[in-house]
């Protein structure tokens, strides 16, 4: 029934290992639009092709890098979405108006058979209304498209919780646009030297940028969110003396820390990420708590940072910009 819905030009959402993704048939101009609109998405923000087959890459792009074909082997299907230059029969809508589009081979038995079935490679954002986090579980979805799309697949928990690596192998070095589980470390294994955009942990918001979903806000809870940097003990003290700055005032406050400190707060709402020694944990469950703290009516959130490492750097990455880039 998803299928035909694709066929029809219809919008479907579908579970894949990352997220939630909205898709429609990537060769119909009118079918993508209603992706945009459902989401509220900026027309320039660019959707990721989703297919079914390595060979299916092919007739969506102008050519297949050596690079490309060495990460297909690797990492396909998987977590890792690879841009390359498209093929003219891929509408710009998809694309934003690049000449590049971004291709990826989910992971997912169920978005395996979606695609498959449907006949057309899918272009898909996350599934969420444009500017809120990314669903990882049924309920985001219901909470932000209930009524906004003609279907939508319910299935458990997204496995991995953030979105796709995004990988630009139009230019030399390589660079990699958003992190995700397909880590630097193991891109580097394969293809040596790999970049990172500087908008990947940096506090800037450049005017040009090579990815267009950079600029935008992301996954923003209803509460303000601030991310409190320093030692461990600096951490701990700074959100300390904030919320008892705040006690006895109307203000609905919480704490986003991890399974070793939530018992070292005393007010607000205390929520774990997850295990400091468990970043995939982390990742998994980043978007879900806040929303969890949607829920709760949080007004204002502290969230403790996150020591940097290689696996660490994707949810990093998410926290920063879900904060907007305030640190106290
Ligand atoms: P979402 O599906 O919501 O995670 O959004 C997809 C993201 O992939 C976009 O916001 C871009 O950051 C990135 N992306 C997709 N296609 C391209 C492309 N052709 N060039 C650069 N970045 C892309
Ligand atoms: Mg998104």
């Amino acid at each position: 029934a998803a299928a035909s819905l694709i066929r029809a030009g219809g919008t479907v959402v579908f579970p894949t290992e990352t997220v939630y993704g909205l898709g429609a048939d990537a060769m119909n101009p009118a079918a993508i639009k209603k992706i945009f609109a459902a989401k509220g998405r900026p027309d320039d923000n660019p959707l990721i092709v989703h297919i079914a087959a390595v060979d299916e890459v092919k007739p969506l792009v102008a050519n297949i890098p050596a690079k490309a074909e060495m990460l297909m082997q690797v990492f396909w299907p998987g977590p890792l979405t690879i841009i390359m230059e498209k093929a003219a029969i891929i509408p710009t809508e998809v694309t934003g108006g690049l000449n590049t589009v971004g291709v990826r081979f989910p992971d997912h038995p169920i978005a395996q058979a979606f695609i498959k079935m449907a006949g057309c490679p899918i272009a898909a954002p996350s599934a969420n209304r444009s500017g809120r986090p990314s669903p990882t579980q049924g309920k985001h979805v219901l909470e932000d498209l209930d009524g906004r799309v003609d279907g939508i697949i319910l299935s458990s928990d997204a496995e991995l919780g953030l979105e796709s690596t995004v990988i630009d192998l139009t230019v030399e070095p390589p660079v990699v646009l958003r992190p995700g589980d397909i880590t630097l470390a193991a891109l580097r294994e394969v293809l040596g030297d790999v970049a990172v955009s500087a908008n990947v942990t940096e506090n800037v918001v450049p005017e040009k940028v090579s990815s267009p979903g950079m600029k935008y806000t992301h996954y923003s809870p209803k509460g303000e969110l601030v991310v409190v940097t320093g030692s461990p003990e600096e951490i701990r003290e700074k959100i300390s003396k904030a919320l008892a700055h705040y006690k006895g005032k109307p203000m609905s406050l919480g704490v986003l820390a991890s399974d070793e400190t939530m018992d070292f707060y005393r007010e607000g709402f205390v929520i774990s990420l997850g295990s400091q020694k468990d970043p995939k944990e982390m990742a998994k469950n980043l978007f879900s708590r806040l929303r969890t703290f949607d829920e709760l009516g949080v007004e204002k959130i502290f969230a403790e940072d996150i020591p940097l490492n290689n696996e660490t750097l994707a949810v990093i990455n998410r926290l920063y910009k879900a904060a907007g880039y305030v640190f106290i």
